[in-house]
């Protein structure tokens, strides 16, 4: 009886093993019949670079990588996998720059499509009173910048690093130290071209299709797959003037932050960040900035202390130097920061809006680029910023060697309900970013679980005392997480799922959707 038992499993798992190397064969070889000009690659390399992404924690192996090259490619794949219906389990995630941290560009088994192999056109720029460039979805930000630079013009919203794909932080937000003024990323696109989870190629702008137009801006890419985007542009500045002042009071801090944003023609960028027990801080600064008064900094000693920089940027080209530095001068002598503490540098625009890349190239030296990132982004609103700073500057957060905290203010009035992002309800909240790189002991780091353990505590925090944080690049395992994430909005953005992608086709490395079958 036993041996017959033993026959049977055997025989049962030959068939099961058999049916499904079937299966994937004929998926396979059906991907491979579609009239497409690019290539699917199923070369063990590509697999495993599309199984990677920034936060180099998460892996999920796809089936295939889809090279397009053109964004016919892209919807009859689209409209192939729709076409196999439910009972397929395959997805298929755009890949961007692949600086997702938690696999959100990821598809288990699925068809990843490398965004960037997509060269639709060139990179065109439109001159005139109202400038715009229109890019493929697959450009990164950094190519967008220098060739909108050729015709003296350039986007006016940024993020604070230029290797990240327009369609990967269209799908999020895209917010930098220009978003008080100009809004997120989300805020400056005035039209796009969506390939959606059934495989149509649709044009959407605030007055063709506009119901997914604002699905997609932030919308994680769950409705479609952008593959071309119009930019709004502005004249481009030749040089930026760039500053940092300290304080040791977050209320003087917050207020001035607060105060610039709303000063029209103040500065151009403004964003700040937490120092906590930092030795030789301003000496590393010196390498970059120069202090005002050089006796008087060379004084200031960081060790031990809680620090908050404010840090700001004026746009100019060099006629208009001496007038800039007045009114720079007129703007800070309003502001409260240690006297002592002001630091000011003058670089290239260009130099100035690539300037992570220059950490990255320092990083990737050291081997230090490629580590886990275990990054945690709030949005915190304004009436419950100071008693988050108490708790987790004051209490949680020990000292800032893992990488920077960013904070700082936007206006709510920038940013367009209508998308799919979500953000606090009060007119002013902060971004604050923990962006810290777990780096090995042996090189003075934190560990990845001192790391993970720490944002566990602040989220804790935030939801215990019920502060209305919203998480930005956020990643949830369930999809009751993710409803309170969107809260009011979770019945739109469902209804909006099952209008634009009706089988949960796209993006499943968000892990929002679950594919019906
Ligand atoms: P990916 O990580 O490849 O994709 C992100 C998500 O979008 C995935 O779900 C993917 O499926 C989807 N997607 C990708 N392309 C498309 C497309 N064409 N159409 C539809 N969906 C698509 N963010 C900020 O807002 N501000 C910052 O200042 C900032 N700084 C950063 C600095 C660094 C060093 C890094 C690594 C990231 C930073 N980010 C910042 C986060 C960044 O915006 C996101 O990580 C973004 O996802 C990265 O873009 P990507 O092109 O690599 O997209």
């Amino acid at each position: 009886n036993i041996l017959f038992i033993k026959c049977f499993m055997i025989l049962l798992i030959s068939c099961i093993t058999i049916r499904l190397n079937f299966s994937l064969s004929s998926i396979h070889f059906s991907l491979k019949s579609l009239p497409i000009e690019g290539n699917f690659s199923f070369d063990e390399l590509d697999l495993k670079n599309a199984a990677r992404d920034f936060g180099n924690r998460y892996r999920s192996h796809p089936m295939t990588v889809l090279h397009p090259k053109s964004v016919s490619d892209i919807a009859v794949t689209v409209k192939h996998v729709w076409s196999l219906g439910p009972s397929s389990e395959l997805t298929v995630a755009a890949r961007g720059h692949g600086h997702s941290l938690q696999g959100q560009a990821q598809a288990h088994g699925g068809i990843v499509i490398n965004m960037e192999s997509l060269k639709v056109e060139e990179i065109k720029v439109y001159g005139g009173e109202f400038p715009y460039v229109d890019v493929s979805g697959g450009d990164l930000w950094i190519n967008v910048l220098n060739e909108t630079l050729k015709y003296g013009l350039a986007p006016r919203s940024w993020t604070d690093y230029l290797h990240l794909t327009v369609g990967g932080t269209l799908s999020n937000a895209g917010v930098s130290g220009q978003a008080f003024r100009h809004g997120p990323q989300i805020s400056n696109v005035l039209k796009m071209e969506i390939v959606t989870g059934t495989g149509e190629v649709v044009n959407c702008s605030e007055k063709q299709n506009n119901e997914l137009f604002y699905s997609v801006l932030g919308g994680l890419g769950q409705f479609g797959i952008i593959t071309k985007a119009r930019i709004k542009l502005e004249p481009a500045p030749v040089m930026v003037k760039w500053i940092r002042v300290l304080y040791s009071d977050f209320t003087a801090f917050t207020r001035d932050q607060e105060q610039l944003i709303f000063a029209e023609k103040a500065f151009d960028y403004i964003e700040g960040f937490v120092i906590k027990n930092r030795t030789g801080l301003v000496n590393n600064w010196r390498l970059s900035f120069n202090p005002q008064d050089p006796v008087q900094a060379s004084k200031f000693k960081s060790d031990g202390r809680t620090l908050f920089c404010l840090e700001l940027a004026k746009y100019f080209n060099l006629e208009e130097s001496s007038e800039v530095n007045q009114e720079v001068e007129k703007h800070l002598s309003h502001l409260n920061y240690i006297q002592s503490t002001i630091f000011q540098t003058e670089v290239t625009y260009i130099d100035f809006l690539d300037r992570v890349h220059i950490s990255e190239v320092k990083l990737r030296s050291k081997g230090l680029w490629d580590v886990p990132h275990p990054w945690l982004n709030l949005f915190i609103p304004k009436s419950k910023i100071h008693n988050f700073a108490d708790t987790v500057f004051g209490n949680i957060v020990k000292e800032t060697s893992n990488g920077p905290i960013l904070i700082y203010p936007v206006n709510k009035s920038k940013w367009d309900e209508r998308t799919s992002v979500v953000i606090p309800d009060e007119d002013i909240f902060y971004l604050v970013a923990f962006l810290a790189s777990a780096i090995p002991s042996s090189n003075g780091g934190e560990g990845l679980e001192h790391i993970l353990s720490q944002n566990k505590r602040i989220l804790e925090y935030c939801e215990r005392e019920d502060l209305g944080v919203k998480q930005y690049l956020a990643h949830y395992s369930t999809q009751e997480e993710w409803q309170t994430h969107y809260g009011p909005k979770w019945e739109i953005f469902k209804q909006r799922k099952s209008i634009y992608d009706p089988l949960a086709i796209l993006a499943p490395g968000q892990g929002i959707f679950q594919k019906s079958i």
